[in-house]
């Protein structure tokens, strides 16, 4: 087509999008996709998080405590929720412009009813080397015994299950929904024996509530598991404006590491790729390694190239941003894959955020004084 017949399309689009969807994020050039985005800071895009719902069997006071989420919350309607084939598409054109690996979150991405196809959908794309995208899932484990194989012949390629106590009454308090631990690790055994060893297990720890589980969940994995799960540490985070997040409750993961090394010597390992959130930890005695998440006391945004999707199809550059970008008001309008694709280059190319970076740890009462952010269960953690 020729650039006059192009740009008409383009101006037909953006009177359609602008009389019917004053916010979306339509692009105000097209830009060609060469599968390399660079934002203001110089971060690549290469990492999408997509929420898959807003929904959670689990409350876990971190993140959708049952005082705030309880019967009167409202959820997403259906309607409201990208469709998977809005979703893979958005995927397809995140991979034009080098997102290469993908994480399917939430809410619990096991609830949405026939993930799997999702999943098939996702696992066909191709970036732009021919390779595949690295496509993983983090879930609360619950429903893994009864999905664990059907996500593996989907096309899964790891799962992480969050875990944060073995002790089931303290699991039990934390999850809010008296869910038991032997269930969650039921799941794990799932996922392993469908074949998506090294499976990586996540414990958000809160100083006062659950650090006193920090060494036997290490002693399980590293005495049973030999090697096939590997554990991670997350500093609790202030995220979303529910869970009344206090400094004091952060334990930092230099205090994780020291309590660890303490039973068994630790030696630091490079990170696996770059842009990885975890600073990884070898057992000295080749137990297998662990790793920690320190959002809190180490920001990482230098090296932060993730974008997210949220359940709705908004475009969040950070887990702190206080709103998104509308695609979802694109790709119902009908803009064509150029417009949406150059709508998601100038969103990347424009971003600066770096949150974590600037947020005054000293300051125990941070929460109160910051601007909204959105819940991790929409905007996908
Ligand atoms: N429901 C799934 C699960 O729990 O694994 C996926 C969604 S959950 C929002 C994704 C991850 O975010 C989990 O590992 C969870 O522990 C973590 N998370 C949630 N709230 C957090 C917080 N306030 N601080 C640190 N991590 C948090
Ligand atoms: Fe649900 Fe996961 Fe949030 Fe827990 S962390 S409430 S399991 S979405
Ligand atoms: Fe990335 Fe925002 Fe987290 Fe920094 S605070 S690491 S920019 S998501």
């Amino acid at each position: 087509m020729t650039s006059t017949a192009n740009s008409v399309i383009y101006l037909k689009q953006w009177r359609t999008v602008r009389h019917t969807h004053p916010g979306a994020a339509f692009p105000p050039t097209l830009v060609r996709a060469t599968g390399s985005l660079i934002d203001r800071l110089g971060r690549p895009l290469t990492d999408l998080r997509i929420s898959v719902t807003d929904r959670c069997n689990f409350r876990c006071g971190y993140c959708m405590p049952k005082e705030a989420f309880d019967k009167n919350h409202i959820y997403l309607s259906r309607d409201a929720l990208l469709s998977f084939a809005e979703i893979a598409r958005l995927a397809r054109l995140f991979a034009s412009h080098g997102v290469r690996k993908i994480r399917l979150t939430g809410g619990e991405p096991l609830l949405r009813k026939n993930i799997e196809s999702l999943i098939e959908q996702i696992a066909m794309l191709r970036i732009s080397n021919g390779a595949p995208l690295e496509l993983t899932l983090t879930t609360n484990g619950s429903l893994l015994p009864r999905k664990a194989a059907a996500l593996k012949a989907a096309g899964l390629h790891r799962v992480t299950v969050s875990l944060d106590s073995l002790d089931d009454l303290v699991f039990r308090r934390m999850n809010g929904v008296d869910f038991p631990v032997a269930n969650v690790l039921a799941g794990i055994d799932a996922a392993l024996a469908a074949g998506f060893g090294p499976v990586k297990v996540n414990m958000v720890v809160k100083r006062g509530t659950n650090d006193q589980e920090i060494v036997p969940l290490a002693r399980h994995f590293r005495e049973q598991y030999s090697g096939s799960v590997t554990l991670r540490f997350i500093e609790y985070m202030d995220v979303g404006a529910t869970n009344g997040w206090r400094m004091d409750e952060v334990l930092p993961s230099a205090e994780v590491i020291g309590r660890i090394a303490a039973e068994w010597p630790l030696v630091p390992l490079d990170a696996s790729a770059p842009g990885e959130t975890a600073q990884r930890w070898a057992y000295a005695d080749g137990g297998g390694e662990i790793g920690v998440i320190s959002s809190v006391t180490q920001a990482f945004c230098r090296t932060c190239s993730r974008a997210r999707l949220s359940t709705d199809g908004q475009l969040y550059t950070c887990l702190f941003a206080g709103e998104g970008h509308d695609l979802r008001a694109m790709v119902r309008a009908g803009v064509d894959d150029e417009v949406l694709a150059s709508s998601i280059a100038h969103v990347w190319s424009g971003r600066s955020d770096r949150y974590s970076e600037l947020r005054d740890v000293r300051d125990g009462n941070r929460h109160a004084a910051r601007p909204p952010h959105a819940e991790m269960s929409y905007i996908g953690g």
